[in-house]
Formats: C-alpha cells, sequence, structure tokens
C-alpha cells in the first residue's frame, strides 16, 4: 500500500476520529475485534432502511429482495475461501458457534467413549471446550501439540500423537497471543495420511493469511465476521460437502426443516439444515461488504502492511528495557504480546488506556497457554491495516511513561 492508500483505508473507519480521555484514540486491540468502515456501517443501514424482511419464506417482493442478497452474500464468503459450492458455507454467530456446531455433531454421531481428538497448547478455549463437552457420556480425551521455545508447533510431537482412536485435528490458523501462524497444510496432510479429518479455527488467521480451503484440503474451516472488518454477531462455517452431509443438524427450528410431523421430522438441504431460525441477514450483508472492502484494498497488501507494522513494534519494543515478547516464530499473524516486567499485565493496560491506547491484557482465554508458559497473561498489542508507524510509536512512549509512574 502507498501512505496515500494507507490514509485512505484509515479514513474509511468513523470511530478512530475519536477520543479516548481526551486523548487521540489509538486502537490496537484488533485481535479482539476490528472496527468497521463506513462501507460496512452503510451496508447493514442500507438493508434495515431498503430492505429489511424475513428470508427463503416469503412471495413478496421484499422478502425476495432479502433472500437474494443474504444468499448473494453467501457467494462473496464462497469466493473469499475458495469453496467448491456455496452450500458448504453455513452462517453461524461466530467461530465459537461454528466449533460448537461440529464439535456437537461429532458427539452426537461419531465420538465413542474412549476416542482421542487432537488439539494444540495455543488454542482458544473456544476450541477446547466445546470438545469437551462433546461425547455422550465422557468427554473424549484430548491430545496436545506442544510447541518449541519460539511459540512454534513441534511438528514431530505432533505425529506421535495419533492413535487408532483420534477422531478429529482441530486447531488454530493463527495464535491470538503468541502470533504464531501454524504450519496447516503440513498438520492437514499428516492427519489425512492417518484418515483423521482436521477443523481450522480461523478466527485469527481470517485477517492475517490468505485462506483457500481447497488448496489447504481442511475438512472445516470456521471464522468471525468482526475480526475482519464485518459485524459482530455474524461467522462463518465451511465445511466439505461430504463431512456436513455426515453430521446431524446442532439446532431445531424453522428453515432447517423439510417436513414436520409429531412423529418424526425430516431435514433440510445444505447448508439450510444447519441455520435453524431467523438469520442474521443484515450481518450476512455487513459480512459481504467487509469482504469486498478488502478485497478492494488488495487482501495481500493489507497482509503485508500489517506485518511491516508487526516487525516495526516487535523491533521497538526488544530494544526497551525488561520487555519480553511473548511469541517469536518466523511467520507471525500481526499480534506481539508481552512482559512489561516485573509489572503485572492488567496495571501496564490500565496506565495506557488513560493515554488513549487501547490494548488487551491478561490470558486472552487461552489459559493452558499461560500455564505452560507460567505466566498469569501478557499485554497485547495487535494491528490492523488502519494503525500507523506512528501509533507504534506513541505506545513505547506510554510504556516508558507507565513504568515511571509504575516505579
Ligand atoms: N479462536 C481464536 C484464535 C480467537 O482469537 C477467538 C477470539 O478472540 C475465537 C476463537 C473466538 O471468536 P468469537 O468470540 O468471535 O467466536
Amino acid at each position: 500500500m502507498t501512505p496515500e492508500q494507507q490514509q485512505q483505508f484509515r479514513e474509511s473507519f468513523p470511530i478512530l476520529q475519536r477520543q479516548v480521555h481526551d486523548k487521540p484514540l489509538i486502537y490496537l486491540d484488533n485481535a479482539a475485534t476490528t472496527q468497521k468502515p463506513e462501507a460496512v456501517l452503510r451496508a447493514v443501514e442500507d438493508y434495515y432502511r431498503e430492505t429489511n424482511s424475513n428470508v427463503h419464506r416469503g412471495v413478496h417482493h421484499l422478502s425476495q429482495l432479502a433472500t437474494e442478497a443474504y444468499e448473494q452474500a453467501r457467494k462473496t464468503v464462497q469466493q473469499f475461501l475458495n469453496t467448491r459450492h456455496p452450500h458448504e458455507i453455513v452462517f453461524t454467530r461466530g467461530t465459537t458457534e461454528a466449533i460448537n456446531l461440529v464439535a456437537h455433531g461429532f458427539g452426537k454421531s461419531i465420538l465413542q467413549e474412549g476416542d482421542e481428538i487432537i488439539c494444540s497448547i495455543m488454542e482458544h478455549h473456544s476450541n477446547i471446550v466445546p470438545w469437551q463437552l462433546a461425547g455422550a457420556g465422557q468427554s473424549p480425551n484430548i491430545r496436545v501439540i506442544p510447541m518449541h521455545e519460539n511459540g512454534e508447533f513441534d511438528m514431530e510431537a505432533y505425529e506421535r500423537l495419533f492413535s487408532g482412536k483420534t477422531k478429529i485435528v482441530a486447531v488454530t490458523q493463527a495464535s491470538n497471543v503468541l502470533g504464531t501462524i501454524t504450519p496447516l497444510k503440513e498438520i492437514i496432510r499428516i492427519a489425512h495420511s492417518h484418515g483423521v479429518p482436521v477443523l481450522v479455527d480461523g478466527a485469527q488467521g481470517v485477517k492475517s493469511c490468505i485462506t483457500d480451503v481447497q488448496e489447504l484440503d481442511c475438512d472445516f474451516y470456521c471464522f468471525s465476521g468482526h475480526k475482519i472488518y464485518a459485524p459482530m454477531g455474524i461467522g462463518v462455517l465451511y465445511g466439505k460437502e461430504k463431512m456436513l452431509e455426515a453430521l446431524p443438524p446442532y439446532q431445531g427450528g424453522g428453515d432447517m426443516i423439510r417436513h414436520v410431523g409429531f412423529d418424526r421430522t425430516t431435514f433440510n438441504d445444505l447448508p439450510f439444515k444447519f441455520e435453524a431460525g431467523t438469520p442474521n441477514v443484515a450481518g450476512a450483508i455487513g459480512l459481504q461488504a467487509a469482504l469486498e472492502f478488502v478485497r478492494l484494498y488488495g487482501h495481500e497488501n493489507l497482509i503485508k502492511y500489517e506485518s511491516e507494522l508487526t516487525a516495526y513494534a516487535t523491533q521497538k519494543l526488544m530494544q526497551e528495557d525488561r520487555i519480553r515478547i511473548i511469541g517469536n516464530a518466523p511467520e507471525k499473524a500481526a499480534v506481539v504480546s508481552f512482559l512489561m516486567e516485573p509489572h503485572h499485565p492488567t496495571d501496564v493496560g490500565t496506565l495506557i488506556d488513560f493515554m488513549g491506547i487501547a490494548v488487551r491484557t491478561g490470558h486472552h482465554c487461552c489459559q493452558p497457554l499461560m500455564d505452560s508458559l507460567g505466566i498469569p497473561g501478557t499485554v497485547r498489542a495487535s494491528f490492523a491495516a488502519y494503525n500507523t508507524f506512528e501509533e507504534v510509536d506513541r505506545l513505547v512512549e506510554s510504556l516508558r511513561t507507565a513504568r515511571k509512574m509504575l516505579g
């Protein structure tokens, strides 16, 4: 991106004009959620002003327009992930619901007592707890891929985790704490050589990686719209047609049925079998607008700029006294976690908030990872393409001020 393009990109986000504690907002909490550009805000508002109606069940004009817009959004996601069919895209509330949907289906129809699933030490709670809840009786045994000191997967240890009882590998595309981008192609190749399917948690990877699900050959891929400039409350589950066909419905209700009787109900085709009730139509339309906005600037260009910003932030923080970066994998998403020793991350985050700087502190929903690192949490600065190098400088200055105040 040229500096002019970057500035234009930044100016598309109205919230970045606001002040916090009488200081210009520096928003570095993008791994938690990204801000929304004007194009997304407008798409959602236009939908409610001009088209609002329920989908799939109406013969009237507005209902048909709403249905077309909703299904067009599905096609946009299909193109974005390069799925074979649009019906392999299921709209959900987000990554969490998508993983719960798959875990519930596995629990009902596949997992037996004593079965195993593989996930990694750096998984978000959303990719651990649904698997613990799955299964009719005892939850499946979770076998954990360990990591090297720099935050990369230990792939030799991964290979040794497979047994005749392994039913699925569920791994993240990028760690929301360490930033590590995981070697998905290799992970998937190894799992498939054991006849085991793979679910990818794309919550962090969706913005930081170009994802082609057919090239990856993953069996499931989940992401949340709000992590890539779309509204909250809309997300996606991609599943290979035959995998989705094999799973039972997640929730019952309208739209997911073909015929309902008191003695027996038959279910609708994909993807509607998994979309019970009135969907988030405005959210899907907002997601489409967000993906088109990303395409306008070029997803590769945005990723490249974010990588430069992340490298700059890492280098600046490393020059500071007693700042320890947590996670040094060679390939990273736009996330820098660190400790300002000896201070608690919450104290640091609270102080710099008063200087207008929004970072996240704590365990970031990755308690097993924190336990393995022996730390209570980190300070996490995470970037989007609207952030600037000057904002990184301001972050570093604010940390110096915070250190003086903390003594
Ligand atoms: N997985 C990862 C790696 C995440 O970072 C997050 C959110 O931070 C999630 C899953 C859950 O996403 P959501 O809360 O949007 O469902």
